[in-house]
C-alpha cells in the first residue's frame, strides 16, 4: 500500500483569498513548490483535498475549479513538482440544486481521503493530512491519518481550537522537511 500526504489547498498551498477561482488571484505560499517536490522525490503521493463550496453557492463552476487546478499544476511543473491527484467537494448544505445534498466529502468529513485511499490503495494510517483549519485536522483524524496544522491561512486563529493530536508547523515547507 502507498503512503500519501493529503494537502488542503486554500491557506495551505496558496494564499487564502475568499472563494478563489481566478488564475490571476492565485499565489503560492512561499516554499510550497519546493515542499511538494520533496514529497515527490520521497515517493510519497501528494493528493489535494479541498472544499469548494463556492460551486454550490453559485460563485463559480466545477470547470473553473478544474481550470485553476490545471494552472497550479503547470506552475508546479516549472520547479519539477507535481500533484498526484486532485479531489474537491463542490457541495454545501445551503447550496443550489443538487449541490445541496448531504455529502460525505465536505471536510471535516473524511470522504475525500477515504475515496483516495480506495482509488489509489493508500494506507491511511501511514499517511498525513496537512491543512490550516480545524476541519482539515478533523477529517484527517476521522480517516485515521496523522495530522498537521500549518500556521499559514487561518492556521494561527485555528491553532487554539484544534485537537492536541495535531502537530503544528509554521508552513508547509517546514512540515514536509520534518516528516520526510
Ligand atoms: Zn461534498
Amino acid at each position: 500500500m502507498k503512503r500519501a500526504v493529503f494537502l488542503d489547498r486554500d491557506g495551505t498551498i496558496n494564499v487564502e483569498k475568499d472563494y478563489l477561482y481566478r488564475i490571476a488571484d492565485f499565489e503560492f505560499i512561499a516554499g510550497v513548490p519546493e515542499a511538494i517536490k520533496i514529497l515527490n522525490r520521497a515517493g510519497i503521493m501528494v493528493i489535494v483535498v479541498t472544499n469548494q463550496s463556492g460551486v454550490a453557492r453559485g460563485y463559480y463552476t466545477e470547470d473553473d475549479v478544474e481550470i485553476l487546478h490545471r494552472h497550479i499544476a503547470s506552475e508546479l511543473e516549472r520547479t519539477g513538482a507535481y500533484i498526484d491527484a486532485w479531489l474537491f467537494c463542490p457541495h454545501h448544505p445551503s447550496g443550489r440544486d443538487s449541490y445541496a445534498l448531504p455529502c460525505n466529502c465536505r471536510k471535516p468529513l473524511p470522504g475525500m481521503l477515504k475515496e483516495a485511499s480506495r482509488r489509489y490503495n493508500i494506507d491511511l494510517h501511514n499517511s498525513a493530512m496537512i491543512g490550516d483549519k480545524r476541519a482539515d485536522i478533523e477529517a484527517g483524524l476521522a480517516a485515521g491519518c496523522r495530522t498537521i496544522l500549518v500556521r499559514t491561512g487561518y492556521g494561527r486563529e485555528e491553532e487554539p481550537h484544534v485537537s492536541h493530536q495535531a502537530i503544528v508547523f509554521d508552513d508547509l515547507l517546514s512540515a514536509v522537511k520534518c516528516i520526510v
